[in-house]
């Protein structure tokens, strides 16, 4: 077997082992398998790469990519092994932002080396234009993919406001650049020029800066997952331009699946998919909507140990605040004990609690709570009417009624959970701030809610002290009501 076949067969084992990756990255029970699925597709990767270049080129660039991956390496296992959960969206835009950045350097090493040297009989004459339509595109999607998940970082990261840039005529702008893109492309095509390539980077390096800071902080889930997927076209663009089948086959495996999901996330938030592409849905300026509309009440822990020892039904909505405070083990611990005592506990999970997709699902199996009581948003949301008590942890814009109640609202049309119809809500939360959209909740104000000020695991902690340790008659302390407050 030549080098080439073996070289092809690795690529078609690792595309395969990348199929069989997503497939098991998309349900609870499989994903261990899937990531370890997608270890083994990038390690093969790896290594077919570096055998074949070793036929052909000499032993110092050779050590440069052994180097190189080994450098990448110590630094991926470095970063991954002290991220915290919370910080795993802005990790994700960096790496995101790395995608980009390589497409734009593919991009202009490609241009730069046939100008100065011809393609070297790589490329067949009549196909001279396809290939500068492939720099074009591929420098422009990298450079869009780059400085968007910049913005995202810092925005996710809170290192800039996530209220949306309101820039006037900001459709237009866009609309323009795309635009000139094309008009670009094809002026490219027919004749190449330095200035064109500077023109389409800086086009695409402002665009995807303000496509992305023209987003409200609410709307951030869709943009991130629509860079994964940017990332994706972005590596099958340099695919072509290395003319490497794998990089092709696995950049359209990210581009369609992170496309499928910013559909699906669209779809959960009532979102337009077209208006995302085309950059930007947050088409008003929100007003600054995080004053307090009224009187608050608030509860101590051992008082909400005895609504809850009272309970029929229970259903606990997570949020990003049980992420920050690491709370979900005794909150599983909660639930054991509750349902000991008979009382029906359920999760209710919104598609965008906490900040990536699927992130409180993975700290609830982390912290052994059963599958089957974990809820998502459209199956627990007609259940809310006939609830005891709601245990709203750590999450605040998926449990905002104005989303529904308020068209003026930043986040109005968004889906959310009607925690509000149980008979008593209890809010976990440091303080009356909003939540990641800037937008002040008036669940907080209603009759039936009550606040429960301070960390959410010391909270918890606080009520699984008051229930006491096994199955009994009721909470330690006594009763005291709640506590007005302002
Ligand atoms: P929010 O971000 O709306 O609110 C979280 C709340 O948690 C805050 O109000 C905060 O209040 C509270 N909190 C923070 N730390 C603690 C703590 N240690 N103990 C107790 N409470 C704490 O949360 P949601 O999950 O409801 O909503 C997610 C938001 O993030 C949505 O707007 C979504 O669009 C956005 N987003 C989601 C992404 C995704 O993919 N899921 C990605 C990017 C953004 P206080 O400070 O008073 O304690």
């Amino acid at each position: 077997m030549t080098s080439m076949t073996a070289s092809r067969a690795a690529d078609l084992v690792a595309a395969l082992l990348f199929v069989l990756s997503l497939a098991g990255l998309s349900q609870h029970r499989t994903s261990r398998a899937g990531v370890v699925y997608g270890i083994a597709g990038m390690a093969l990767a790896l290594v077919a790469t570096v055998v074949v270049s070793a036929q052909s080129v000499s032993a110092g660039p050779i050590a440069l990519i052994l180097l190189a991956t080994v450098i990448g390496a110590a630094l991926g296992l470095w970063r991954a092994r002290r991220v915290e959960m919370t910080q795993m969206p802005e990790l994700i835009a960096v790496l995101h932002s790395f995608v980009g950045l390589a497409a734009v350097l593919v991009g202009w090493n490609s241009y730069l080396e046939v100008e100065a040297h011809g393609s070297r009989g790589r490329i067949a004459a009549d196909l001279t234009g396809i290939h500068h339509a492939e720099v074009f595109i591929g420098v422009f999607i990298g450079a869009v993919t780059f400085t968007g998940s910049v913005v995202a970082y810092l925005k996710l990261s809170a290192r800039i406001k996530s209220r949306p840039l309101m820039l006037p005529g900001k459709n237009a702008l866009n609309l323009g650049a795309l635009a000139a893109f094309v008009v670009l492309t094809v002026w490219f095509t027919v004749s190449p020029s330095l200035p064109l390539m500077v023109t389409v980077t800086v086009l695409a390096l402002a665009l995807g800066w303000h496509l992305v800071a023209s987003i409200g902080g609410g709307d951030m889930p869709v943009v991130v997952s629509m860079l994964n997927s940017y990332s994706g076209w972005a590596a099958a663009a340099a695919g072509f331009l290395l003319d490497n089948n794998l990089l092709i086959v696995t950049g359209a495996l990210v581009g369609s699946s992170g496309a499928y999901l910013s559909y699906i996330m669209c779809q959960a938030m009532n979102r337009s998919f077209l208006s995302v592409i085309a950059g930007g849905f947050g088409i008003e300026a929100p007003p600054g909507g995080d004053q307090e509309q009224g009187e608050h009440r608030e509860i101590r822990a051992h008082e909400a140990a005895e609504l809850l020892a009272r309970a029929r039904s229970v259903v606990i909505t997570p949020g990003y605040g049980m992420a920050v405070a690491q709370a979900q083990h005794p909150v599983a611990e909660l639930t054991r004990r509750l349902r000991e005592r008979g009382i029906e506990v359920r999760f209710g999970v919104h598609p965008v609690a906490g900040r990536l997709p699927g992130h409180m699902n993975v700290l609830l199996a982390e912290a052994r709570v059963p599958y089957d009581i974990v809820l998502e948003m459209d199956e627990i949301n007609d259940d809310f009417a006939d609830t005891s008590v709601v245990l709203v942890i750590g999450a605040n814009d998926t449990v905002n009624p104005s989303a529904t109640e308020d068209p003026a609202s930043p986040i109005a049309g968004m889906p959310v959970l009607r925690v509000w119809e149980a008979e008593q809500v209890v809010v976990f939360k440091r303080s009356m701030a909003s939540g990641y959209a800037g937008v002040q909740n008036p669940l907080f104000f209603r009759e039936n809610s009550s606040m429960l000020f301070g960390d959410a695991r010391r909270s918890v902690e606080g009520i699984l002290q008051a229930l006491g340790p096994e199955a009994g008659p009721g909470p330690a302390a006594p009763a005291q009501g709640v506590t007005a407050g302002r």
